[in-house]
């Protein structure tokens, strides 16, 4: 495993973190415990030593298999929570949470703790409202949070006030080589690092979505590795990046993706080959894709669509032959005509999609002739 140095954190992460949000699941959509405990064992095993966890996580369920799987190693590793700054009411669910979560974890302090899923609108009606800087800053002096942090999902602008409003020691942002200019962007990743923050990525994959991109923007890859690999190495070839968060699913992904994080290193990516993930993100833009990550935040919905299995079909008709899609989603139990405008799953989205109007989308371009 390869280390990095994590901005002013004066401690190395593994290039590679592990996403505790997409483990392997039972037919109720429940976490395997089983298989996801040894996955994490095998993970720590490799010299993963970031686990990133978020108190809604599978359901509210992660924190908990996190912490039973790390029985025994806990000091080895750091672990990394978040707190639902989209779920809270009043000002007191913050120390409700807090302990629940360390309860959860079995632990009585968090290595590094996130805000999650910042935006401006939570930033100044929940965090400023309710004094949660304060809160954090109290909370690291009595040693039960080691690093703060937030992570992020709103536009650019509103990246710089959060970015600038405390003093940060890190932040989680989404980026990929389509990514670049969507969210905070490499100009936020650039600006983070500038202030001395370490800087984790998720979603290095757009959701999966990378690891098997559609023929025009693949074509433009340069040869020689993976999909996967490409997206990877794109992100680590940076000094600005710290780790990679990967919400691994399986056995074959985490033992692939551990071969490419041993050869990860910075500026190992040639002039040409950057140039390549620039092309591909050409070609990939002019594919009429919903920025769809899969994260479920926007589940369940309570009239039953399948809202991120919907946009999966609708995206995968730029790859696959619309023929087999149009099938299978005769088959699905979750379609978009389901859908009865309630405007719950839109306030819940990081990626900030006009759900409603792209489900009406998705189910036409689907079963177009
Ligand atoms: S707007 Fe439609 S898809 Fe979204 S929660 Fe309501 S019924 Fe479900
Ligand atoms: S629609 Fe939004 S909230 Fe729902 S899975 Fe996709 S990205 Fe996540």
């Amino acid at each position: 495993m390869q280390y990095r140095s994590f901005g002013k954190v004066p401690e190395k992460v593994s290039a590679l973190g592990y996403g505790c949000m997409r483990f392997p699941t039972d037919a109720e959509g429940n976490p395997d415990r089983a298989r996801a405990i040894a996955l994490i064992r095998r993970a720590y095993e490799a010299g993963i030593n970031y686990f990133d966890t978020a108190y809604g996580y599978h359901r509210g369920q992660s924190e908990g298999l996190v912490g039973e799987a790390l029985r025994g190693i806990r000091e080895k590793v750091f672990i990394a929570t978040k707190m639902p700054c989209y779920m809270i009411e009043q000002e007191e669910d913050f120390e409700r949470i807090f302990a629940e979560q360390l309860a959860r974890l079995e632990t009585d302090y968090i290595d590094f703790y996130l805000l999650h899923t910042l935006s401006l609108n939570t930033w100044e009606n929940v965090v400023l409202k309710f004094g949660f800087l304060d809160k954090l800053t109290q909370l690291k002096k009595e040693g039960k949070i080691r690093y703060v942090g937030f992570s992020f999902h709103d536009t650019e602008e509103a990246f710089y006030p959060i970015c600038d409003g405390y003093d940060w020691d890190f932040c989680q942002i989404q980026l990929n080589y389509i990514n670049t200019d969507h969210q905070q962007g490499l100009n936020g990743l650039y600006h983070a690092a500038k202030k001395g923050m370490g800087v984790i990525i998720m979603e290095p994959l757009l959701g999966g979505r990378l690891a098997d991109p559609p023929p025009v923007a693949k074509a433009c890859l340069p040869q020689g590795k993976t999909p996967v690999e490409w997206a990877l190495n794109y992100l680590w070839d940076m000094p600005e990046v710290s780790l990679l968060l990967s919400g691994m699913s399986s056995e074959e992904q985490l033992e692939q993706n551990l071969v490419t994080a041993e050869h990860s290193r910075i500026g190992c990516l040639s002039d040409e080959e950057k140039k390549a993930f620039v092309a591909a993100k050409k070609a990939f833009d002019t594919m009429a894709f919903v920025p769809c990550t899969k994260c479920k935040y926007c589940m369940p919905c309570p009239f039953g669509v399948d809202i991120p299995e919907v946009f999966a079909a609708y995206n995968n008709t730029a790859i696959h032959k619309k023929e087999e899609i149009a099938a299978a989603y005769a088959e699905m139990s979750g379609k978009a005509s389901l859908c009865k405008d309630c405007g719950k799953c839109e306030t819940l989205c990081p990626q900030h999609i006009a759900i409603r109007q792209e489900l009406k989308k998705a189910e036409a371009a689907i079963l177009a002739e």
